[in-house]
């Protein structure tokens, strides 16, 4: 089958300084240059990851436009709009109640499709929030990711500004914070949670991320615009995250950062040392994510060598954007399913068949299943089993295994 006429969009890189010290000091790490494919077009993704030469931050080099960065936004992100809940929504809410006083007022930055606004609201909090999406796909959440949904709140509103897994996204860090900044009442709660480059580089390293943050990094940027960060551990309400909050306690530093401390620099020495450690560690486990879903691939071409079969990716994440391609050359169909209603119609690369589920699908023809969730696989391998599906294969394509 002839692929379709897709445009691919490039953006505009710019190598910036150090988001941290303003240093232009880049030791290079490595380079990853990949093709996301979104719903109309494929966005070229080209990353220099570097560690910032006098203070260790982890970053990528050149940042892409603002507009290229949008757009690849609302085609091509996948987002967790809409069905299972991919965090600990309990914990999140309970972060929030124990910080703000009920009815405080809550603006949410990166919202999604406004879940947890909603769940703030029914909480008795004044909650509302921004996200890049289609107004359409988002009833309770305002169209605009920054410019046009900040400028129109109200400066100095809100009790609480929260952003869950945004700020790793953005193109400029202090302007962010900035911007987000301005929207909090003196003394009010800024929480944010974002990947842990430290425990985890390899989910921080993904091919939407431009910064890359430790605990000690994300908090001396914080401290940097008047934060102060507040007693206690937080826990993340992903894997693989890390989760702050912090108090505005200096308003004249939000708008007029500090330099960085020389305590911070201080530590550079061994920050880059952990830099090229997590980094080699982030390289090693994206090998082996690869041959994993080489073998799974593998096993399911063993367990039927014509390639009639249906083939069946189940869950439509990383792992599949790995297996696709893999299991396209081997089998005439192959289809993702998932769950997530929000993730149906997003193009997988080597698709042949449209995206469907499989309870849908109205041939009898034997099925090939390759599973790609980490945490639900064998409850899933269970559920297909108990279909009456026919089943060829199951195969965790997490693990390389059969299911
Ligand atoms: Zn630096």
């Amino acid at each position: 089958m002839a692929a379709p006429d897709r445009p691919v969009r490039q953006a505009d890189w710019r190598a910036v300084a150090c988001d941290l010290c303003c240093a232009n000091e880049a030791e290079i790490l490595g380079s990853r240059e990949v093709i996301v494919r979104g719903r109309t077009s494929d966005f070229e993704m080209r990353f220099d990851d570097v560690a910032c030469g006098r203070c260790g931050f982890v970053q990528a080099l050149k940042r892409p436009d603002e507009r290229f960065l949008m757009d690849y936004y609302r085609d091509a992100h996948i987002g967790h709009r809409g069905g299972e809940l991919h965090f600990d929504g309990a914990s999140r809410l309970a972060a929030v109640a124990t910080r703000v006083p009920t009815g405080g007022r809550i603006i949410e930055i990166g919202a999604n499709d406004g879940a947890f606004c909603a769940e703030l609201s029914k909480a008795g909090f004044d909650a509302f929030g921004f996200d890049p999406v289609e107004a359409d796909e988002a009833a309770d959440v305002e169209k605009g990711f920054l410019e046009a949904g900040i400028a129109a709140a109200q400066p100095k509103s809100a009790d609480a500004v929260i952003a869950y897994y945004v700020l790793e996204h953005v193109i400029d860090a202090g302007a962010w914070l900035r911007s987000a900044l301005a929207l909090l009442k003196d003394g009010g709660v800024l929480i944010l949670e974002v990947p842990n480059y430290a425990t985890h580089p390899q989910d921080s390293l993904n091919p939407e991320h431009l910064l890359h943050f430790t605990p000690e990094t994300l908090r001396e940027l914080l401290e940097q615009h008047g934060l102060m960060i507040e007693a206690g551990a937080m826990s993340p309400t992903v894997a693989y995250g890390q989760a702050i909050a912090a108090r505005l306690t200096d308003p004249a530093l939000a708008e007029t950062p500090r330099p960085v401390s020389d305590a911070f620099l201080a530590g550079a020495t061994a920050r880059l040392a952990e830099a090229r450690t997590a980094y080699a560690a982030a390289k090693a486990d994206r090998d082996q994510r690869q041959a994993a879903a080489e073998n799974a691939c593998r096993l399911a071409q063993e367990a039927d060598p014509s390639g009639k079969a249906s083939a069946f990716i189940w869950g439509a994440n990383e792992y599949a954007e790995r297996a696709a391609p893999l299991l396209a050359q081997a089998f005439s169909s192959v289809q993702v399913v998932d769950k997530s209603a929000s993730k149906i119609g997003t193009p997988f690369p080597g698709l042949v068949a449209p995206i469907a589920h499989p309870d849908v699908a109205e041939d009898a023809k034997a099925r090939v299943f390759l599973l790609c969730s980490p945490n639900w696989n064998t409850q899933i391998a269970e559920e297909i089993r108990a279909s009456g599906w026919d089943a060829l294969a199951v195969i965790d394509a997490v693990t390389g295994k059969a299911a």
